[in-house]
């Protein structure tokens, strides 16, 4: 199988769309339109400091180019096609894309923090045995400024105060590392200090563990923090929930996690789903915790969220407090992270693959 195989591109707008757009390409745009340069940064400033949503907001522009601007260019965020706010507080979104996909982002708020997971592609190509968007298999790569675009619709749509942290998670739809090339120039914007400025340890890129995109990443000196989701401590078990493990097995994983390069106080995230009877055995525990030890690492221990279809369930109380105790007690840093908005589709893929049933069932019924 080839895991390097990118996913079909996007097709060309017909008109340039401001939003989500980059420092360079909002400069071209404005002096396309025969203004100064500088006019490029006081809209990436409008865009991503102001979060302005319409033209006739830019008040430092002049009135002549708010028309210009009105009539030539668009400036279209995705479109929020279904919001599910769950008793924790989180809010799964559904995004309709300009082509009509969808993907979807989760608005995660805290008291010193809002935590936003957004995707990275419609769909996925990993094939996870577990996890609703492998099961859909992959439709397309987003695009920077889609990236872009869910981060900023999230934030204006839950009114987000300025000075209130921001944490990124690319745990959404998609395996990021298939998309590396937008997903990094999301990141450029999305750090941008004159922009959202959200600060590049409070980004973290997810991975199902591709060992050569992790290379890569490693070779920015600018870059995410890095997770791997890792889910099984043997490679039969991996074979088989993870098909990239037949391609990258555990000790290869390994060696490329101890070569890449961290900085001062950084640790690689060990991400691992429990499900029940079948990854969370105490042994499980003693083998993830002997496998983190081999770097500078952390744990999130995720409850498996049960889907339709999964064929899996999610782990008891217990044993979750018991795999927990093991890693703790071996010294390796632990936290559980249960899926917030579980009972309105809090895993990945949930919603969309949810919403795209209920669409079937509308068809069908039309007919
Ligand atoms: N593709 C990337 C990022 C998106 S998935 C990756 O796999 O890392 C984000 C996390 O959700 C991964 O750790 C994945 O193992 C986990 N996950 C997927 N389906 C899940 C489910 N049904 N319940 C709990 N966690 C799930
Ligand atoms: Fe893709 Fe991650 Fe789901 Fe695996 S767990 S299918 S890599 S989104």
């Amino acid at each position: 199988m080839n895991w390097e195989q990118p996913a079909p591109e996007l097709s060309p707008a017909t008109r340039p769309n401001a939003a989500g757009a980059g420092r360079e390409a909002l400069k071209a745009l404005i002096s396309g339109l025969g203004e100064k340069a500088f006019r490029g940064g006081q809209l990436f400033e409008g865009l991503y400091v102001q979060r302005w949503t319409s033209w006739d907001q830019f008040s430092t522009f002049s009135k002549a180019l708010r028309e210009r601007l009105e009539a030539e260019v668009d400036l279209t965020w995705p479109a929020i096609r279904e919001s599910r706010t769950a008793e924790d507080g989180a809010t799964k979104h559904v995004f309709r894309l300009g082509d009509g996909m969808e993907v979807e982002g989760v608005h995660m708020p805290y008291a010193d923090r809002t935590t936003l997971c957004i995707s990275s592609q419609v769909g996925c190509a990993m094939g996870c045995t577990f996890c609703a968007t492998g099961q859909m298999g992959i439709r397309r790569n987003l695009g920077a400024a889609e990236i872009v675009g869910q981060v900023v619709t999230m934030l204006n749509h839950h009114h987000h105060p300025a000075g209130l942290p921001v944490n990124l998670v690319f745990m959404g739809m998609g395996e990021p590392l298939h998309n590396l090339a937008q997903v990094m120039e999301a990141f450029e914007i999305l750090t941008d200090p004159k922009g959202l400025a959200i600060p590049p340890r409070r980004i973290t890129l997810s991975t199902s563990g591709l060992v050569p995109g992790i290379q890569r990443l490693g070779s920015f000196e600018r870059r995410p923090r890095l997770a791997v989701s890792l889910n099984a401590t043997t490679d039969a078990y991996r074979n088989r929930i993870m098909p990239v493990n037949r391609a990258w097995n555990l000790e290869a994983l390994s060696a490329c996690l101890q070569a890449f390069p961290l900085g001062r106080g950084e640790r690689i995230t060990l991400e691992y789903v429990l499900l029940h009877g079948v990854t969370d055995s105490a042994e499980d525990a003693r083998r993830l915790a002997d496998y983190a030890k081999g770097f500078p690492s952390k744990v999130n221990l995720i409850p498996f969220n049960e889907h339709e279809g999964a064929g899996y369930q999610s782990p008891t109380e217990a044993t979750l407090d018991l795999f927990g105790r093991v890693l703790s007690q071996n010294g390796i840093p632990v936290m559980v992270r249960r899926s917030r908005g579980q009972e309105v589709g809090g895993a990945c893929g949930q919603l969309v693959r949810g919403s795209e049933a209920e669409d079937l069932e509308a068809d069908a019924s039309a007919q």
